[in-house]
Protein backbone atom coordinates (compact mmCIF):
# COMPACT_ATOMS: atom_id res chain seq x y z
CA UNK A 1 0.00 0.00 0.00
CA UNK A 2 1.23 3.45 -1.08
CA UNK A 3 0.07 6.59 -0.03
CA UNK A 4 0.90 9.93 -1.29
CA UNK A 5 0.29 12.95 0.84
CA UNK A 6 0.46 16.09 -0.89
CA UNK A 7 1.00 18.88 1.70
CA UNK A 8 1.11 22.69 1.41
CA UNK A 9 3.29 25.49 3.47
CA UNK A 10 1.15 28.05 4.14
CA UNK A 11 1.05 31.80 5.88
CA UNK A 12 -0.14 31.12 9.49
CA UNK A 13 -3.63 33.26 8.03
CA UNK A 14 -4.10 34.44 12.16
CA UNK A 15 -0.82 36.43 11.90
CA UNK A 16 -1.03 37.46 8.25
CA UNK A 17 -1.63 41.46 7.44
CA UNK A 18 -2.63 42.98 4.21
CA UNK A 19 -0.63 45.24 2.67
CA UNK A 20 -3.37 48.23 2.38
CA UNK A 21 -1.02 49.70 -0.95
CA UNK A 22 -0.94 46.60 -3.04
CA UNK A 23 -4.16 45.08 -1.49
CA UNK A 24 -2.48 41.64 -1.35
CA UNK A 25 -1.12 39.52 1.67
CA UNK A 26 1.83 40.40 2.94
CA UNK A 27 3.29 36.97 2.87
CA UNK A 28 6.42 38.10 4.94
CA UNK A 29 4.32 39.34 7.75
CA UNK A 30 3.40 35.83 8.88
CA UNK A 31 5.23 32.64 10.44
CA UNK A 32 4.62 29.83 8.14
CA UNK A 33 3.07 27.12 9.43
CA UNK A 34 1.87 23.19 8.21
CA UNK A 35 -1.80 23.39 6.46
CA UNK A 36 -3.49 22.08 8.90
CA UNK A 37 -5.88 20.29 6.77
CA UNK A 38 -3.01 18.29 5.18
CA UNK A 39 -1.66 17.02 8.73
CA UNK A 40 -4.92 15.17 8.94
CA UNK A 41 -4.50 13.86 5.35
CA UNK A 42 -0.89 12.68 6.37
CA UNK A 43 -2.33 11.58 9.81
CA UNK A 44 -5.11 8.97 7.74
CA UNK A 45 -2.33 7.51 5.57
CA UNK A 46 -0.06 7.06 8.79
CA UNK A 47 -3.12 5.08 10.30
CA UNK A 48 -3.56 3.25 6.75
CA UNK A 49 0.08 2.36 6.94
CA UNK A 50 -0.01 0.42 10.61
CA UNK A 51 -2.68 -1.76 9.44
CA UNK A 52 -1.63 -2.48 6.34
CA UNK A 53 1.96 -1.94 5.84
CA UNK A 54 3.54 -0.48 2.70
CA UNK A 55 4.74 3.19 2.76
CA UNK A 56 3.99 6.97 2.59
CA UNK A 57 5.28 9.49 0.32
CA UNK A 58 4.64 13.50 0.71
CA UNK A 59 5.19 16.12 -1.78
CA UNK A 60 5.11 19.52 -1.74
CA UNK A 61 5.00 22.30 -3.97
CA UNK A 62 6.52 25.57 -2.87
CA UNK A 63 10.36 27.66 -2.47
CA UNK A 64 13.07 25.78 -1.28
CA UNK A 65 11.34 27.00 2.45
CA UNK A 66 9.40 24.48 1.96
CA UNK A 67 11.75 21.98 2.79
CA UNK A 68 10.53 22.43 6.50
CA UNK A 69 6.95 21.45 6.14
CA UNK A 70 8.60 18.12 4.31
CA UNK A 71 10.88 17.64 7.57
CA UNK A 72 7.75 17.49 9.67
CA UNK A 73 5.94 15.07 7.83
CA UNK A 74 8.99 13.11 8.30
CA UNK A 75 8.60 13.26 12.11
CA UNK A 76 4.66 12.28 11.62
CA UNK A 77 5.39 8.92 9.87
CA UNK A 78 6.25 10.06 5.98
CA UNK A 79 8.73 7.97 4.85
CA UNK A 80 9.69 9.94 1.71
CA UNK A 81 9.52 13.86 0.59
CA UNK A 82 9.44 15.14 -2.84
CA UNK A 83 9.68 19.31 -3.60
CA UNK A 84 8.54 20.74 -6.40
CA UNK A 85 11.14 24.12 -6.79
CA UNK A 86 11.48 25.99 -9.90
CA UNK A 87 11.44 29.54 -10.05
CA UNK A 88 9.09 28.88 -13.85
CA UNK A 89 6.60 27.36 -11.34
CA UNK A 90 5.92 30.89 -9.66
CA UNK A 91 2.54 32.76 -9.71
CA UNK A 92 0.71 29.59 -10.43
CA UNK A 93 -3.60 30.25 -9.59
CA UNK A 94 -4.64 26.49 -8.76
CA UNK A 95 -4.88 25.55 -12.51
CA UNK A 96 -1.34 25.48 -13.27
CA UNK A 97 -0.46 24.33 -9.42
CA UNK A 98 -2.63 21.23 -9.75
CA UNK A 99 -0.49 20.60 -13.31
CA UNK A 100 2.51 20.47 -11.49
CA UNK A 101 1.53 18.41 -8.36
CA UNK A 102 0.22 16.07 -11.34
CA UNK A 103 2.91 16.17 -13.23
CA UNK A 104 5.31 15.26 -9.93
CA UNK A 105 2.97 12.29 -8.55
CA UNK A 106 3.25 10.72 -12.47
CA UNK A 107 7.38 11.25 -12.25
CA UNK A 108 6.90 9.17 -8.85
CA UNK A 109 4.62 6.76 -10.50
CA UNK A 110 7.47 5.92 -13.33
CA UNK A 111 9.26 4.21 -10.61
CA UNK A 112 6.36 3.08 -8.80
CA UNK A 113 2.65 2.38 -7.94
CA UNK A 114 0.80 4.61 -5.76
CA UNK A 115 -2.86 3.26 -4.62
CA UNK A 116 -4.06 6.40 -2.77
CA UNK A 117 -3.18 10.14 -3.27
CA UNK A 118 -4.20 12.27 -0.07
CA UNK A 119 -5.14 16.10 -0.24
CA UNK A 120 -6.73 18.52 2.79
CA UNK A 121 -9.76 19.63 2.16
CA UNK A 122 -8.24 22.96 1.69
CA UNK A 123 -5.23 25.41 2.15
CA UNK A 124 -5.64 27.85 4.83
CA UNK A 125 -4.30 30.49 2.32
CA UNK A 126 -5.31 30.02 -0.66
CA UNK A 127 -8.56 28.29 0.43
CA UNK A 128 -10.08 27.29 -3.10
CA UNK A 129 -10.18 23.66 -2.43
CA UNK A 130 -9.23 23.48 -6.03
CA UNK A 131 -6.16 21.56 -5.73
CA UNK A 132 -7.57 18.38 -5.03
CA UNK A 133 -9.91 18.10 -7.49
CA UNK A 134 -7.33 19.49 -10.26
CA UNK A 135 -4.94 16.78 -9.49
CA UNK A 136 -7.60 14.10 -9.57
CA UNK A 137 -8.41 15.01 -13.12
CA UNK A 138 -5.19 15.22 -14.41
CA UNK A 139 -4.21 12.04 -13.05
CA UNK A 140 -7.85 10.48 -14.77
CA UNK A 141 -8.20 8.87 -11.26
CA UNK A 142 -11.84 9.05 -8.95
CA UNK A 143 -11.95 12.06 -6.73
CA UNK A 144 -13.53 11.53 -3.20
CA UNK A 145 -13.67 14.97 -1.51
CA UNK A 146 -14.70 16.20 1.87
CA UNK A 147 -13.85 12.72 3.54
CA UNK A 148 -14.74 12.64 7.63
CA UNK A 149 -14.11 8.90 7.66
CA UNK A 150 -12.86 5.53 5.79
CA UNK A 151 -14.70 2.77 6.36
CA UNK A 152 -13.53 -0.15 4.62
CA UNK A 153 -10.15 -0.21 2.45
CA UNK A 154 -9.80 -3.83 0.43
CA UNK A 155 -6.89 -4.37 -1.10
CA UNK A 156 -7.47 -7.49 -2.19
CA UNK A 157 -10.59 -6.54 -4.35
CA UNK A 158 -8.73 -2.51 -4.56
CA UNK A 159 -11.59 -0.40 -3.43
CA UNK A 160 -12.23 1.95 -0.59
CA UNK A 161 -15.37 2.70 0.77
CA UNK A 162 -15.67 6.74 2.35
CA UNK A 163 -17.98 8.79 4.23
CA UNK A 164 -18.33 12.39 2.77
CA UNK A 165 -19.33 15.28 4.44
CA UNK A 166 -22.52 16.48 2.85
CA UNK A 167 -25.22 19.34 4.25
CA UNK A 168 -26.99 17.60 7.16
CA UNK A 169 -25.35 14.50 7.30
CA UNK A 170 -23.05 12.47 5.06
CA UNK A 171 -22.90 10.22 1.73
CA UNK A 172 -21.02 6.73 2.02
CA UNK A 173 -19.11 6.14 -1.52
CA UNK A 174 -17.31 3.13 -2.75
CA UNK A 175 -14.31 3.80 -5.11
CA UNK A 176 -11.79 1.92 -6.76
CA UNK A 177 -7.87 2.12 -5.94
CA UNK A 178 -5.92 4.06 -6.84
CA UNK A 179 -8.47 7.51 -6.30
CA UNK A 180 -7.29 10.65 -4.63
CA UNK A 181 -9.17 11.78 -1.35
CA UNK A 182 -9.57 15.66 0.26
CA UNK A 183 -10.07 15.13 4.04
CA UNK A 184 -11.78 17.28 6.89
CA UNK A 185 -10.44 17.71 9.52
CA UNK A 186 -12.62 15.74 11.51
CA UNK A 187 -11.53 12.42 9.98
CA UNK A 188 -8.84 11.76 12.77
CA UNK A 189 -6.74 13.51 16.35
CA UNK A 190 -3.45 13.92 15.49
CA UNK A 191 -0.68 11.44 17.20
CA UNK A 192 2.29 12.63 18.75
CA UNK A 193 5.59 11.91 16.90
CA UNK A 194 8.19 9.20 18.28
CA UNK A 195 11.52 10.49 19.08
CA UNK A 196 13.50 8.51 16.00
CA UNK A 197 11.09 10.31 13.93
CA UNK A 198 11.96 13.33 15.24
CA UNK A 199 15.33 12.54 14.78
CA UNK A 200 15.06 11.17 11.35
CA UNK A 201 12.67 14.86 9.70
CA UNK A 202 15.13 17.50 11.49
CA UNK A 203 18.03 15.10 9.60
CA UNK A 204 15.70 14.40 6.56
CA UNK A 205 16.72 16.44 3.00
CA UNK A 206 13.59 16.03 0.00
CA UNK A 207 14.47 15.19 -2.83
CA UNK A 208 13.92 18.39 -4.87
CA UNK A 209 12.26 18.07 -8.93
CA UNK A 210 13.04 21.01 -10.81
CA UNK A 211 11.53 22.04 -13.97
CA UNK A 212 14.48 20.44 -15.87
CA UNK A 213 13.30 17.01 -14.60
CA UNK A 214 10.06 16.80 -16.01
CA UNK A 215 8.67 17.04 -20.19
CA UNK A 216 6.59 20.06 -18.90
CA UNK A 217 4.46 22.16 -21.27
CA UNK A 218 5.34 25.75 -20.32
CA UNK A 219 2.15 27.35 -20.98
CA UNK A 220 0.23 25.26 -18.63
CA UNK A 221 2.53 26.54 -15.41
CA UNK A 222 3.42 29.39 -13.68
CA UNK A 223 1.88 33.05 -14.40
CA UNK A 224 1.70 31.77 -18.13
CA UNK A 225 -0.13 28.80 -16.87
CA UNK A 226 -2.51 30.79 -14.81
CA UNK A 227 -5.57 31.89 -16.34
CA UNK A 228 -7.23 33.33 -12.68
CA UNK A 229 -5.51 36.32 -11.30
CA UNK A 230 -6.60 38.08 -7.68
CA UNK A 231 -7.89 41.85 -8.83
CA UNK A 232 -7.97 42.73 -5.25
CA UNK A 233 -8.08 41.23 -1.63
CA UNK A 234 -10.18 43.17 0.85
CA UNK A 235 -11.67 42.65 4.31
CA UNK A 236 -15.71 42.62 4.29
CA UNK A 237 -17.14 46.10 4.88
CA UNK A 238 -18.31 45.34 8.77
CA UNK A 239 -22.17 45.18 9.11
CA UNK A 240 -24.06 47.41 11.46
CA UNK A 241 -24.86 46.21 14.84
CA UNK A 242 -28.00 44.75 15.27
CA UNK A 243 -31.25 45.51 17.21
CA UNK A 244 -32.68 43.06 19.87
CA UNK A 245 -36.77 43.36 20.40
CA UNK A 246 -37.57 42.64 23.07
CA UNK A 247 -41.08 42.61 24.76
CA UNK A 248 -44.07 40.20 24.62
CA UNK A 249 -44.38 38.10 21.83
CA UNK A 250 -47.27 39.96 20.08
CA UNK A 251 -44.96 43.03 20.67
CA UNK A 252 -42.06 41.65 18.79
CA UNK A 253 -43.99 40.11 15.96
CA UNK A 254 -45.64 43.66 15.73
CA UNK A 255 -41.91 45.21 15.84
CA UNK A 256 -40.58 42.77 13.26
CA UNK A 257 -43.51 42.93 11.00
CA UNK A 258 -43.17 47.02 10.47
CA UNK A 259 -39.02 46.43 10.43
CA UNK A 260 -39.78 43.98 7.50
CA UNK A 261 -42.33 46.35 6.03
CA UNK A 262 -39.86 49.40 5.92
CA UNK A 263 -37.20 47.07 4.58
CA UNK A 264 -38.98 46.53 1.32
CA UNK A 265 -40.38 50.26 1.38
CA UNK A 266 -36.92 50.94 1.52
CA UNK A 267 -35.99 48.34 -1.30
CA UNK A 268 -38.52 49.48 -3.56
CA UNK A 269 -38.16 53.28 -3.41
C1 LIG B 1 -6.93 33.39 -8.73
C2 LIG B 1 -5.67 32.99 -8.01
C3 LIG B 1 -4.45 33.56 -8.37
C4 LIG B 1 -3.28 33.25 -7.68
N1 LIG B 1 -2.11 33.83 -8.02
C5 LIG B 1 -1.00 33.53 -7.34
C6 LIG B 1 0.22 34.14 -7.64
O1 LIG B 1 0.30 34.95 -8.55
N2 LIG B 1 1.33 33.79 -6.91
C7 LIG B 1 1.25 32.87 -5.90
O2 LIG B 1 2.27 32.56 -5.28
N3 LIG B 1 0.11 32.28 -5.60
C8 LIG B 1 -1.02 32.59 -6.28
N4 LIG B 1 -2.19 32.02 -5.93
C9 LIG B 1 -2.18 31.08 -4.87
C10 LIG B 1 -1.89 29.71 -5.42
O3 LIG B 1 -2.56 29.44 -6.60
C11 LIG B 1 -2.40 28.73 -4.43
O4 LIG B 1 -1.61 28.86 -3.28
C12 LIG B 1 -2.30 27.32 -4.94
O5 LIG B 1 -2.82 27.21 -6.21
C13 LIG B 1 -3.06 26.37 -4.03
O6 LIG B 1 -4.40 26.75 -4.02
P1 LIG B 1 -5.14 26.79 -2.66
O7 LIG B 1 -4.26 27.44 -1.66
O8 LIG B 1 -6.49 27.37 -2.86
O9 LIG B 1 -5.23 25.24 -2.31
P2 LIG B 1 -6.47 24.31 -2.10
O10 LIG B 1 -7.03 23.91 -3.40
O11 LIG B 1 -7.42 24.92 -1.10
O12 LIG B 1 -5.68 23.09 -1.44
C14 LIG B 1 -6.27 21.81 -1.33
C15 LIG B 1 -5.20 20.81 -1.04
O13 LIG B 1 -4.36 20.68 -2.19
C16 LIG B 1 -3.01 20.42 -1.77
N5 LIG B 1 -2.14 21.53 -2.20
C17 LIG B 1 -2.49 22.79 -2.54
N6 LIG B 1 -1.40 23.49 -2.88
C18 LIG B 1 -0.34 22.68 -2.75
C19 LIG B 1 1.06 22.81 -2.93
N7 LIG B 1 1.61 23.94 -3.34
N8 LIG B 1 1.85 21.73 -2.71
C20 LIG B 1 1.31 20.55 -2.29
N9 LIG B 1 0.00 20.36 -2.08
C21 LIG B 1 -0.81 21.41 -2.31
C22 LIG B 1 -3.05 20.32 -0.24
O14 LIG B 1 -3.27 18.98 0.12
C23 LIG B 1 -4.26 21.17 0.11
O15 LIG B 1 -4.83 20.84 1.36
C24 LIG B 1 -3.35 32.32 -6.62
C25 LIG B 1 -4.59 31.74 -6.28
C26 LIG B 1 -5.73 32.05 -6.95
C27 LIG B 1 -7.05 31.41 -6.55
Amino acid sequence: MHSLVCVKQVPDTTEIKMDPKTNTLDRSSAPTIFNPYDAHALEEAVRIKKKFGGKISVISMGPPQAQEVIKKCIEMGADEGYLLSDRSFAGSDTLATSYILAMGIKKIMEKETIDMVFCGKQAIDGDTAQVGPGIASRLRIPQLTYVEHIQNLDLKENVVIIHRKIDNGYEVVQSKLPCLITVEKSINELSFSPLPNMIRGARYKAKIFGINDFHADLSQLGLKGSPTSVRRIFPPAQRAGGKLLQGSTDEVVKMLVDKLKGGIIKCQS
